[in-house]
């Protein structure tokens, strides 16, 4: 059954591509499937990288056309560099799926080298012949994704909000050396929270999408309150689970756990798609850092973002408001849009809200929460150096600690698979100095030398990182973000 798309927070009816093309729903919500369609995994088996995404896209994304979707997948997955795309890696007996291939060596990019396609045909099936400006606010790695993304894609622009403090430097660097006739790259005196508070904002703003309207420029978003971001992330959980069938480590329909090092809950919530489409999913196992909201939600059932904000060397996970767990509260209410409405005003107006008892025990029965702080994390990426020769970067130590955690306590041993969200090159600094001690060596330095004594290869992507021209240098407050916009209009 091809599901209809609707608001979290509304009875508002959308085809998958006015859903993608907007963005964010007029109502304040995030468009979501109202069903799911389901696969059967037996037909996947055979499937290459590129067949599982058409299979699984192409029930979500029915108005656009088959040819032309297989074109935008072999078009996106070409600029990675591993045949398998998200391939497993294995030692003893954890399994670890690199997301991390792509053009950022981040797990963004997965979907972000197919949003801008996905946007642009959106755009043509509804007619819509304005210019689209993205919108984008990261906590680092989503910002250089997209602007790979939409580098120099006719009849758009691309603006991204950054923490001006709050990235590592190899992420900041790739930003503000992005080249490109439509890009623009503005640091913000604040937090992610801030930045994406900021886009929010804006997009709920109709006096001003009315004032763009009539410049005919629409505004879109590349963050995973949007659609097109969190549905193509659905296909490496398939593709994991096949691996570990072909690797002979679990038998076909034998259930599985994903460890999730988890920011604004858009990769974990794709494994929950994957599961309500049919894939055995045991329990999703969200890992927080130091910034454990989530933690403490799956604790009490409350969520409270009262709380400091802490920078940690798992930056682009320091996030106090996960947008997409308000989607995962629509499906586990059962589409119940009133509710969701209420807790989201809860949330701006008091900064928390309580689910209903009901609604935690649902959750419960597939998330299991846990988080890991500072001191572990760098304890955990030198363990697993030392003992496996494995190089993890400091999001995905988060995930693989928490993992552990959760075997010790509940004592399940079933295959699991932690997502890695990141190559530890993009945060060598950090790494480096939970493997060799601290050093006051720039980051540039430490690349090669972390390359040099892990015995391990600097990925192309960022082999010359050091030399690249600085491109963008501005940096505003949070409160100007929308009057930048305005200037650079014109
Ligand atoms: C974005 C990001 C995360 C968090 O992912 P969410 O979908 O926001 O939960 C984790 N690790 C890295 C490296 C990321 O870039």
């Amino acid at each position: 059954m091809k599901p209809i798309y609707t608001s979290t927070r509304s009875d508002v009816k959308v085809s998958p591509s006015l859903a993608i093309l907007k963005g964010i729903s007029d109502d304040g919500g995030l468009y979501v499937p109202q069903s799911f369609p389901s696969v059967n995994i037996e037909d996947l088996k055979n499937s290459d990288y590129n067949q599982l995404c058409f299979n699984i896209l192409s029930n979500f994304l029915y108005d656009i056309d088959s040819s032309v979707l297989m074109d935008m997948i072999h078009k996106a997955y070409s600029k990675f560099n591993v045949k398998e795309v998200t391939p497993i890696s294995s030692f003893d007996n954890y399994n670890i799926l690199e997301l991390f291939h792509g053009p950022t060596l981040a797990f963004k990019d997965v979907a972000l080298s197919i949003l801008p396609y996905l946007m642009m045909e959106s755009a043509s099936i509804q007619n819509v012949h304005d210019e689209i400006v993205i919108l984008t606010a990261t906590s680092g790695d989503t910002g250089k994704a997209a602007l790979e993304g939409f580098a120099d894609v006719n009849n758009s622009k691309i603006i991204v909000f950054y923490p001006s403090e709050g990235v590592s430097e190899v992420q900041k660097k790739q930003m503000i050396s992005q080249a490109g006739s439509n890009v623009y790259v503005i640091g913000i005196q604040g937090n992610f929270d801030d930045a994406q508070n900021g886009v929010k904002k804006i997009f709920n703003d109709i006096e001003f999408k009315k004032y763009l309207k009539g410049k005919n420029i629409i505004l879109s978003s590349a963050n995973s309150i949007n659609i097109g971001r969190l549905l193509p992330q659905i296909v490496y959980y398939f593709s994991a689970y096949m691996q570990l069938v072909q690797q002979k480590k679990i038998k076909m329909n034998e259930s599985v756990n994903f460890t999730v090092p988890t920011g604004n809950f858009g990769n974990i919530l794709a494994g929950y798609y994957a599961q309500k489409m049919g894939l055995p999913i045991n329990k999703l196992i969200c890992a927080s850092n130091a910034n454990n909201v989530l933690y403490e939600f799956f604790s009490t059932g409350k969520y409270d973002k009262n709380r400091n904000f802490i920078k940690t060397i798992s930056p682009s996970m320091d996030i106090l408001i996960s947008s997409n767990f308000e989607r995962l509260i629509y499906h586990i209410s059962e589409n119940d849009y009133s509710l969701v409405k209420n807790l989201m005003n809860g949330l701006s107006s008091s900064g928390s809200y309580e689910v209903p008892m009901n609604i935690k025990s649902k959750i419960d029965e597939i998330f299991y929460g846990g988080y890991c702080d500072e001191e572990s994390t760098k304890n955990t990426i030198s363990k697993v150096y030392n003992s496996y020769n494995y190089v993890l970067d400091t999001h995905t130590a988060v995930a693989f600690k928490v993992y552990e955690d959760y075997k010790a306590k509940t004592g399940d041993t079933r295959q699991n698979v932690i997502l890695s969200t990141a190559s530890p090159y993009k945060f060598t600094k950090s790494v480096y100095e939970a493997i060799y001690g601290v050093s006051n060596e720039n980051e540039y330095e430490l690349i090669k030398k972390l390359a040099e004594k892990c015995n391990s290869v600097i990925p192309d992507q960022i082999s010359d990182i050091a030399s690249r021209p600085v491109l963008h240098k501005d940096i505003i407050n949070p409160e100007d973000m929308q009057m930048y916009i305005t200037d650079m209009i014109g």
